[in-house]
């Protein structure tokens, strides 16, 4: 019997171990919201998972039921509602713009992106949780994990063709400041052929 109450012990010992650090482990990981994740009723059990998004995003969310599940998990402390700082939103403004995506993107989908890429050079175990395709494009070119709410970890991607509607050469890479390097033209784009590619998880 004693044997049993030491190791009962052990194991509370090692329980609450555990638990400090799954506790240190939950301040790393975050998932940034943005619009389309609310709308699309995204709910979550995971205590282990911070949840972020930007005044913006709440701003556009019109839904009862997903109002009531922010404000409660605002009083809980599970959801941050932050605005990224000036430094992360310029950084996403500037390669927005050089990826010619400035204007497919909202100021709020700025927002949302602009705050991941803070959370990960804060070091947070960060994914952006987006629907929207542009959002999903931008991250992806960026290097920032995200998963949408409709895809179960397979997502079809577009391969943006940047065209000139000058001298009509194609690019499938964007190109400095969205100019074409051959006759100056500001670059169009249009879908070209679809990859399927696994989610980051
Ligand atoms: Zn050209």
């Amino acid at each position: 019997m004693h044997t049993v109450h030491s190791v009962q012990a052990l194991l509370f010992e090692d329980t609450e171990k555990t638990d400090a650090s799954s506790d240190k482990l939950s301040e790393l990981r975050a998932l940034v919201l943005d619009t389309s994740a609310f709308i699309q009723g995204f709910d979550t059990n995971d205590n282990e998972t911070k949840l972020y998004t930007t005044p913006l995003v709440l701003g556009e969310i019109r839904d009862e039921f997903a109002k009531i599940r922010v404000t409660n998990w605002e009083h809980t402390g599970k959801l941050v509602v932050q605005m990224p700082n000036d430094a992360s939103l310029k950084y996403i403004f500037e390669r927005a713009r050089r990826m010619g995506e400035a204007r497919t993107l909202s100021e709020t989908d700025h927002s949302v992106l602009a705050l991941t890429h803070q959370l990960a050079e804060e070091g947070k175990q960060t994914t952006l949780v987006s629907d929207d395709y542009s959002v999903q494009n931008m991250a992806d070119e960026l290097g920032l994990p995200y998963k949408g709410m409709n895809t179960r970890g397979i997502k079809r991607r577009f391969q943006w063709i940047h065209y000139c509607p000058g001298c009509r050469k194609q690019y499938d890479k964007p190109q400095q400041d969205n100019i074409c390097p051959i006759c100056g033209t500001e670059l169009k784009r249009k879908p070209g052929k679809k990859t399927t590619r696994r989610a980051e998880e």
